[in-house]
């Protein structure tokens, strides 16, 4: 949830901007047209998460209200109608985020694309590997500036530290020279060692007379972009900016593909794929698989509609996610779900399974008219000390059948 605050005075400008910026659910969008306005904003609360602010307002004609936003720490980005070199650095080194010129109607979506960023980039993780400490601080300067999650390693070996215990890193800024592994060297180590991992990668380096060679064997060792030093920090921050957004487009569509849209679950290929490679693991038994499905299903689409039918899918869904949150859980087909449990015995994961079949019996989905619903499931289970994946899901399925044919409600576990 992000709220944002618009500092102008011109109502088509607001206009235009209001139009442009379009809020997700639980965000919100404030506008002041004076210094005044914009001190009550900013006491009532909450705190601000970007702004986007006119220098000259009717009662602070110059910037003197952006420097209460400035003051305040609100990440600011300015937008207005001076684009005079001198004022322009003025802002940027006293901490304005970006300084954006009103000379064109282009420059509107610009400034909310990157007002938006602002508020994304503080879950984004970027690791910097730089052994001259100048350097790193500007950077870090840099980049928190613009609200990134900044981490930082002095060398390559510190680097391959931080990666292997932090899996959610999106970009990394490399050094190429370092003490110990260069950073031509831990781009192609990072590379080969984690070959699916989403992150972009900039090199930077200071080296004189080769920079074009250098530039190649970066690109060539996986890097996706390059900086040569000294660079101009707006530079790279727009670089750092546009690497991260090719990594979030990747993420989402990567996400697509391998999630089920209604439940945000893992969907059937993805389960079988990773379930695969884990239990194609000899170092990894026993392995036990669970197949879950809801019982009378159909009647809750029958009774109370297709709607209510998806409510209770997701409500399932939840009480999964809940209970087993470490596990690799997916949707495999319409009301059936599937569960692996690498290392738990027939008796450990028929203990974790019953708790969730009691879980979801005992939870009360509200389906929105008015309708309080309960379900129950059947769990059938197959654990194996060595097995192939196919077999484990034949039976599961197997033992699921049985659990159906028992009454429903109920876990059934075989092995094999
Ligand atoms: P059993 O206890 O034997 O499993 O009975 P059941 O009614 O649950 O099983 P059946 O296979 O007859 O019906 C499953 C139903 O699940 C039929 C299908 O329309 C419904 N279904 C599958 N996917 C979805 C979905 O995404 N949303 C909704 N609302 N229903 C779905
Ligand atoms: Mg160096
Ligand atoms: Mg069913
Ligand atoms: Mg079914």
């Amino acid at each position: 949830m992000a709220d944002y605050l618009i500092l102008e005075d011109d109502p088509l400008v607001i206009k235009i901007l209001r139009h442009l910026i379009s809020l997700n659910e639980g965000d919100t969008l404030k506008s002041a047209s004076s210094r005044q306005e914009l001190t009550d904003i900013l006491a009532a609360g909450p705190a601000i998460t970007a702004a986007l602010a006119d220098l000259d307002v009717p009662d602070a004609p110059n910037g003197e209200a952006v420097d209460d936003l400035l003051q305040a720490g609100v990440p600011t980005l300015i937008l207005t109608g001076s684009n005079e070199e001198e004022t322009r650095r003025r802002w940027l080194s006293k901490g304005a985020v970006d300084y954006v010129t009103k000379d064109g109607r282009y420059w509107y979506p610009y400034a909310v694309r990157m007002l938006k960023q602002l508020h994304l980039n503080s879950q984004r993780k970027i690791l910097l590997i730089e052994d001259s400490a100048v350097s790193m601080m500007e950077m870090r300067t840099m980049l928190e500036l613009h609200q990134y999650s900044v981490l930082e390693a002095y060398s390559s070996e510190e680097a391959l530290e931080i990666l292997a215990v932090t899996p959610d890193i999106h970009l990394m800024v490399v050094d190429h020279q370092l003490p110990g592994m260069n950073g031509l060297e831990l781009v192609q180590t990072i590379r080969y060692q984690y070959p699916d991992q989403l992150l972009a990668i900039i090199g930077v380096s200071g080296v004189e007379g080769c920079r074009t060679q250098l530039t190649l064997d970066f690109i060539r060792s996986g890097a996706d972009d390059f900086l040569a030093k000294p660079f101009n920090l707006q530079e790279f921050i727009y670089r750092v900016n546009n690497n991260t957004q090719t990594v979030d487009a990747h993420i989402q569509l990567r996400d697509q593909a391998e999630k089920d849209f209604l439940t945000d679950l893992y969907n059937r290929r993805h389960f079988i794929t990773r379930s695969k490679c884990i239990v194609d693991q000899a170092e990894i038994s026993p392995v036990s698989l669970a197949t879950l499905d809801i019982d009378f299903f159909k009647k809750v689409n029958d009774n109370f509609g297709h709607h209510a039918g998806d409510l209770v899918l997701q409500a399932v869904a939840d009480a999964m996610k809940n209970l087993l949150k470490p596990l690799l859980i997916a949707r495999t087909g319409g009301e059936e779900f599937s569960i692996l449990m690498p290392g738990r015995n027939s008796g450990e994961a028929f203990q974790l399974m019953d708790a969730l079949r009691q879980r979801i019996a005992d939870l009360k989905i509200d389906v929105e008219d008015g309708d309080i619903l309960s379900v129950t499931v059947s769990i059938g289970i197959c654990t194996a000390e060595h097995s192939d994946l196919s077999s484990l899901m034949n039976n599961a399925d197997e033992a699921l059948y049985r659990a159906k044919l028992n009454g429903r409600n109920e876990v059934v576990a075989v092995s094999q």
